[in-house]
């Protein structure tokens, strides 16, 4: 089980990719066979397999943006990754005790035979020396020493180093290890959420981003911005959805029911590029702080502006 908030674990590694500059996250393959983002296992201090957890619903969440770093073979009878010794074996008895032969046949004088027999640099049936030219032509074949069949083309045989378990190439399984960056849309919320704790800090607020404000059920909820003045005359609460489409009544419903449990808290929502058609249907029954806009620079200015109109006499 993972035993941390989600967002609190995104929160942490948006700091680290932003902060640090760090393009990517990468993963390793440890001495164990086990894939690991050590950066991100520092950031949060969890292990291996819960990190890969996270990222992962991080990415299905639209925060992170992911790319296919290499792919390993996994062994499918035990699951450890990358274990696989590779080896020929025969395709009529599936042993892997198979040898390579190579035989010359000269041209000229039609003898044929292994090319050991030609060891002395002469052909042993005519005596004509042994070159590397079109005289000579070389056959490879591949023989099974418990069955006895040769043949032209070895079956290739996977053996798990782990559990010695055998298998071909149609029954290895593959899976896909994915290097981790934050999303062009996530950078520019951090943007945005960035540029309004400058303008709040100016105004003279303490900022917390992300803030968390506890309701009267005892739920904390989340906010990407809580602005506050130190006797707390003023308190702003700000949720910022940036998304590739206008996004719909779910965040207004959650933000009307998270309302009722921070009451008389209200809290503003800022969505780019905007809300959909049924979300401003919804926006108007429940009375929501909604600022649309397309950009950041818009939502900036427009921010600006719902302040100037709500609370500029107590700033
Ligand atoms: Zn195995
Ligand atoms: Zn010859
Ligand atoms: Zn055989």
């Amino acid at each position: 089980m993972v035993a941390i908030d989600i967002y609190e674990a995104e929160q942490k590694i948006i700091d680290v990719l932003v902060n640090q500059s760090v393009s990517e996250i990468k993963p390793v393959l440890d001495r164990a066979q086990v894939i690991r983002y050590p950066l991100i296992e520092d950031v949060l201090g969890l292990p291996g397999p819960e990190v890969l957890n996270i990222l992962t619903q991080l990415y299905e969440l639209g925060s992170l943006q992911r790319r296919l770093y290499f792919r390993v073979a996994v062994c499918p009878k035990c699951g450890v990754i990358d274990p696989l010794l590779i080896s020929i074996s025969c395709p009529n008895c599936n042993s892997v005790n198979v040898f390579k032969k190579v035989f010359v046949r000269h041209v000229k004088c039609g003898y044929e035979g292994l090319e050991d027999s030609f060891s002395v640099g002469s052909c042993p049936k005519c005596n004509v020396k042994y070159t590397r030219s079109k005289d000579f032509i070389k056959k490879i074949v591949f023989e099974c020493s418990d069955c006895g069949k040769q043949f032209k083309c070895p079956g290739i045989t996977y053996t798990c180093r782990s559990c010695f378990t055998s298998s071909s190439i149609g029954s290895v399984s593959f899976m896909d290890v994915y290097s981790y960056s934050i999303s062009r849309l996530n950078l520019l919320k951090v943007a945005l959420i960035s540029r309004i704790k400058d303008l709040f800090t100016s105004l003279g607020y303490r900022v917390e981003t992300p803030g968390y404000v506890e309701g009267i059920s005892g739920l904390k909820h989340r906010f990407d911005i809580y602005a506050s003045k130190q006797n707390n005359s003023v308190r702003m609460l700000i949720s910022i959805y940036v998304f590739d489409k206008p996004i719909d009544e779910r965040a207004i419903m959650n933000s009307f029911a998270v309302s009722f449990d921070i009451y008389p808290l209200q809290s503003i929502i800022i969505a780019i590029p905007g809300i959909s058609e049924s979300a401003r249907q919804f926006s108007q029954v429940l009375k929501t702080n909604i600022i649309e806009a397309s950009n950041i620079e818009q939502a900036l200015e427009k921010f600006k502006n719902f302040i100037n109109q709500n609370i500029k006499q107590i700033i």
